[in-house]
C-alpha cells in the first residue's frame, strides 16, 4: 500500500519510521520526501496488507504522523499512447518505463499520484483515477 505521512513539526525530528521499520520488520520504501526543520511529508510503499499493515499504520499515527493512502492509479489509454516516452523521465519515481516491446509499462506501487505525466504526454493518454480498478 502506498501512504502518504504528514509530520507537524513536533514530530518532525523523531526517527518515526525508523521505529516502525524496527518494530514491524517491514522494508518500507520511501518513494518522496520532502522535509525540512518545521515539517515532513513522505510518500511511502509499504510492502504489506493484514494485521501487520495495521500495525505499522497504528504506530505511526500513535507518534503524532498523519497518514492518508495513496488510492489514485494512472489509466493508459493503449488507444492514444504511442509509446513515444515523453512522460517517462518527467516521472519523480521511475513509475513509468518502455518496456522490452517497447511499450508503455506502469508500477502503481512506485507512484506518488503527482501528476506530472499526465501533463507531459502531448496525446492526453493518460489520466489519474481514484481506486485501482481502471
Ligand atoms: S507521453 Fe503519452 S503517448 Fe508518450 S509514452 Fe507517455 S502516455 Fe504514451
Ligand atoms: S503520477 Fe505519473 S509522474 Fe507522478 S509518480 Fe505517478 S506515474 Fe510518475
Amino acid at each position: 500500500m502506498r501512504v502518504r505521512l504528514i509530520y507537524s513539526p513536533d514530530v518532525v525530528e523523531k526517527p518515526i519510521l525508523a521505529e516502525v521499520i524496527s518494530k514491524t520488520g517491514l522494508l518500507i520504501n520511501i518513494l518522496e520526501a520532502k522535509v525540512n526543520a518545521q515539517k515532513g511529508e513522505l510518500v511511502v510503499s509499504i510492502p504489506s496488507s493484514g494485521e501487520k499493515l495495521e500495525e505499522a499504520i497504528a504506530i505511526f499515527r500513535r507518534a503524532g504522523v498523519k497518514v492518508e493512502e495513496i488510492k489514485e492509479t494512472l489509466k493508459i489509454d493503449r488507444e492514444k499512447c504511442t509509446s513515444c516516452g515523453a512522460c517517462i523521465s518527467p516521472c519523480p519515481t521511475q513509475a513509468l518505463q518502455l518496456g522490452s516491446d517497447w511499450t508503455l509499462k506502469y508500477e502503481e506501487e512506485k507512484c506518488v499520484a503527482c501528476g506530472t505525466c499526465v501533463n507531459a504526454c502531448p496525446f492526453g493518454a493518460l489520466t489519474l483515477l481514484e481506486g485501482s480498478e481502471g
